[in-house]
């Protein structure tokens, strides 16, 4: 065939044009430390005059301008790490250099808002191009909404939104129609990397791969499979998952195991509590038929440990898939693993960074179910779908990204979850051997 008559390169055709100029830091894996590069005390008089200069380039310097300049910097207007500075200057006028003081333990975040330091220092250039992005992916209409669990059937084909949030606590919601942005969902296998997180705090790694293997299956996410050791595969498929939550405190009653998964959703999405979906619940737990066998099957391998109860786990593993968030919630939750177990908004350290690298390895392996390849692949991040249509995705180092959109493709994955993750690293450098190909 002469060259000419050859067909274009489709992969380009509808794509954005490739945008590589980078808003947020790329390449190494970096986390911020649990208080936010707090120096000592007399750093804060160095904090407060560097903030001083950026907000008096600004324009004029009011106790407003510099509110605003901070939101305009993906800081919230509740985030607890500026109460102080809000408090102070909210109502403040106009500010003048002699008396202009930062409380001393808010003046370094402070700062690096104003001075653009924070890991998306132009954010509001960051999110234009996320936006970018977010619209391109909902031109996707491929894919069904999950049927096999009743009430999920019910879901919105067209809902579709997006959470943002940086390693520095930057965040921001989009949706794609009036009320997207905050519309709740069940997490469903969302859950599975959260309680296995849990699994090593409590047991280790040790005990937890006595248990579960760590390959991907190469199969549906409900396969009734064993590997050659008779374990489950990994924690990321159901099997694994089932027995994953016999191993979260089994000696204790359900309603407290519950519980203690809920504490960390809760401290992983800033404070915010989950919520939880009794219809789909009730639903999914009347036509668990499969689960059931997985955990039969299981059971007759000697799989569990003899402490657990194969039906006290199946019922913890039902009740977390029924976890109920958005998307601003889940984004937060992302970020927590991508900034190496600590919540960025509260500091919190909530899963060492132990836990956190083996949870982003299976994630990487085995988190998109039997198209974990293709998406390491092409995307090259840790992710981790569930039928509802939920997707989270970890940028390491960088940020936390939540997708919810219901039409999942062949796989069980979100068919516009899979398309932005598809376009955010043709538009950022963030796939995992991306610096390799920069350094060419
Ligand atoms: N609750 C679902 C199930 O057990 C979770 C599966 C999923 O999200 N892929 O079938």
């Amino acid at each position: 065939m002469e060259d000419d008559a050859l067909p274009p390169p489709v992969t380009h055709l509808s794509s954005p044009k490739p945008d590589t100029a980078p808003a947020l830091a790329p390449g190494a894996f970096r986390t911020r430390p649990a208080q936010f590069e707090r120096a000592a005390p007399a750093a804060g008089e160095a904090d407060s005059k560097a903030a001083w200069r950026a907000l008096a380039a600004r324009g004029e310097p009011t106790g407003q301008a510099l509110v605003e300049a901070l939101e305009a910097a993906g800081l919230s207007a509740d985030d607890p790490r500026l109460t102080a500075t809000r408090k102070a200057f909210a109502e403040a006028g106009a500010l003048d250099e002699a008396s202009f003081a930062l409380p001393g333990d808010e003046a370094c975040l402070v700062r690096a808002a104003l001075t653009g330091a924070l890991a998306a220092g132009d954010f509001p250039a960051f999110r234009g191009r996320i936006t970018n992005l977010f619209h391109y992916a909902s031109g996707v209409s491929a894919g069904k909404v999950a049927a096999y669990i009743p009430q999920l059937a019910k879901a919105d084909p067209e809902a579709f939104a997006l959470g943002c949030c940086t390693i520095d606590g930057q965040r921001f919601e989009l949706g794609l129609r009036e009320g997207d942005a905050a519309h709740r969902f069940c997490v469903q296998s969302v859950m599975k990397p959260m309680n296995y997180a849990l699994a090593l705090e409590l047991a280790g790694e040790t005990v937890v791969h006595a248990h579960v293997g760590r390959e991907p299956s190469g199969q549906g996410f409900n396969e009734i499979t064993l590997n050659q050791k008779g374990r489950p595969h990994n924690p990321m498929i159901n099997a694994g998952a089932i027995l994953t939550a016999a191993l979260i405190r089994p000696g204790l009653p359900v309603d407290k195991r519950f519980d203690l998964v809920c504490r960390l959703w809760r401290g992983a999405a800033a404070g915010d509590a989950p919520g939880f979906d009794a219809a789909v619940y009730a639903s999914e737990t009347k036509h668990a038929d499969r689960n059931h066998a997985l955990a039969y099957f299981m059971r007759e391998h000697g799989c569990f440990p003899p402490e657990a109860d194969m039906h006290e786990a199946l019922e913890l593993y039902l009740r977390c898939c029924a976890i109920e968030t958005d998307v601003r919630r889940l984004a937060s939750v992302a970020a927590t693993l991508a900034n190496g177990g600590v919540c960025p908004v509260t500091e919190r350290q909530l899963v060492s960074r132990e836990s956190v690298k083996a949870v982003l390895s299976l994630m990487l392996s085995c988190g998109m179910y039997d198209f974990s390849g293709e998406y390491a692949f092409t995307v090259g991040l840790p992710a981790k779908s569930g039928v509802s249509g939920a997707l989270m995705i970890v940028a390491p180092g960088v940020a936390g990204f939540a997708i919810y959109s219901p039409r999942l493709g062949a796989q069980g994955n979100s068919e516009r979850g899979v398309e932005f993750s598809r376009r955010l690293v043709q538009a950022f450098p963030w796939h995992v051997y991306a610096p390799i190909v920069a350094g060419a």
